[in-house]
């Protein structure tokens, strides 16, 4: 493992936030977690940090950041159907795709590009273009922080749901997670329930296999979303909000193009990105801070943001839709 002191954590976040934590640690083994938990997490504040997609610092950290650098993919199991990969924590989530593409395994090529590391990918069960990693998680390993004591946790003791497991309650900022399990398939099959995956296939006339649908839906990403090396961000700065169908339908009578999926429950899942755009903030800035120019949801460090400025930029969001539709929009990056 290896301790600084005073580290600058601008290269440690996507959002380019000039913060400093008081102490980083970065773990380069595994083995080396219960030994960390021990010696440097039985006092808070501490904060565990992967690629720093999905967080957003708010001020300088006066703790200690616990960084997992681990990686590694293994082979566990294979039968003629599927495969089993125990993958470690500190792997970057867009390795594991090319690996997998690059041996024909299908289940989460629709997840192409998503910034960050394996740890993190159960936490908030990313997703995109109709797949979510639930799908293909077979296992969790870590340990809880407040006893020290190894897990592994099952796929249904995650209790994964929309951008929500485990990892986001009972156990939040409780656990190191070491190594994620994934079952992934060997037999062809595609997700494309998401239209404009279908049609961005469809139109380029490609045939249909892992390398096509990949590279499509990173097409269609850096079509729709800044780069964090050249514009900082945290990607879907919001939740796309869930909402009982009576709502929906009153809504849909002001605003007829208004975008519902259906959801659980009787509950219809709107469009965050929409009711921002259409409270007026696409691409609109306050400072240095603001929305981006193609995709409304996802807020920007357009240069020299202070993170006041791009909870400024938040606050006045969630109040501007709130007053048009009476939505309270909850935020999805981790503020801390
Ligand atoms: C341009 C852009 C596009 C994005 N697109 C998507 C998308 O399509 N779908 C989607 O779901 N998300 C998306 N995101 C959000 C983000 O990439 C994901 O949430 C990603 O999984 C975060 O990974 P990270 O390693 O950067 O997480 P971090 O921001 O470092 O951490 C996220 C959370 O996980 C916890 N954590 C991290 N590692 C561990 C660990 N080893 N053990 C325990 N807890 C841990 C942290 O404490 C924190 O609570 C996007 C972000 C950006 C910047």
């Amino acid at each position: 493992m290896k301790l600084t002191e005073y580290q600058n954590l601008k290269d440690y976040n996507t959002f380019g936030m000039e913060v400093a934590a008081q102490r980083f640690l970065q773990i380069e083994n595994a083995d080396e977690v219960p030994s960390v938990i021990r010696e440097y997490l039985q006092e808070k504040p501490y904060y565990i940090l992967g690629g720093g997609s999905n967080t957003l610092f708010t001020k300088d950290f006066d703790g200690i950041i616990v960084h997992p650098a681990f990686t590694g993919i293994e082979l566990m199991e294979q039968t003629s159907d599927d495969v089993v990969l125990r993958v470690a924590a500190g792997e970057p989530w867009d390795n594991l795709i090319q690996y997998c593409i690059k041996r024909q395994l299908y289940g989460i090529e629709n997840l192409t590009a998503i910034p960050g590391l394996v740890g993190s990918a159960p936490v908030q069960n990313i997703g995109a273009y109709g797949v979510e990693v639930k799908d293909t998680v077979l296992k969790v390993e870590g340990y809880v922080i407040s006893t020290g004591e190894p897990f592994s946790l099952t796929n249904p003791e995650c209790r994964f749901a929309y951008r929500n497991s485990i990892f986001k309650q009972e156990l939040k900022h409780d656990c190191i997670i070491t190594y994620v399990w994934f079952q992934l398939s060997k037999i062809k099959h595609f997700t494309l329930s998401y239209q404009g995956l279908a049609k961005a296939l469809e139109e380029r006339e490609l045939p249909l296999t892992l390398h096509s649908v990949s590279d499509c839906v990173r097409k269609i990403r850096d079509a729709k979303l800044p780069d964090p090396k050249m514009v900082g961000n945290g990607g879907s700065f919001f939740k796309n909000p869930v909402v009982p169908i009576e709502q929906f339908t009153e809504l849909t009578v002001q605003y007829p193009d208004l975008v519902g999926y259906d959801a659980p429950d009787g509950m219809k899942k709107l469009s965050a990105g929409q009711l921002i755009e259409k409270a007026g903030w696409k691409g609109k800035r306050l400072g240095n801070a603001g929305t981006w120019k193609n995709q409304a949801l996802v807020l920007v460090n357009y240069g020299g943001a202070t993170p006041n400025e791009v909870l400024q930029v938040a606050e006045t969001i969630i109040h501007d839709v709130k007053t048009l539709f009476d939505i309270t929009l909850e935020m999805e990056i981790n503020q801390i």
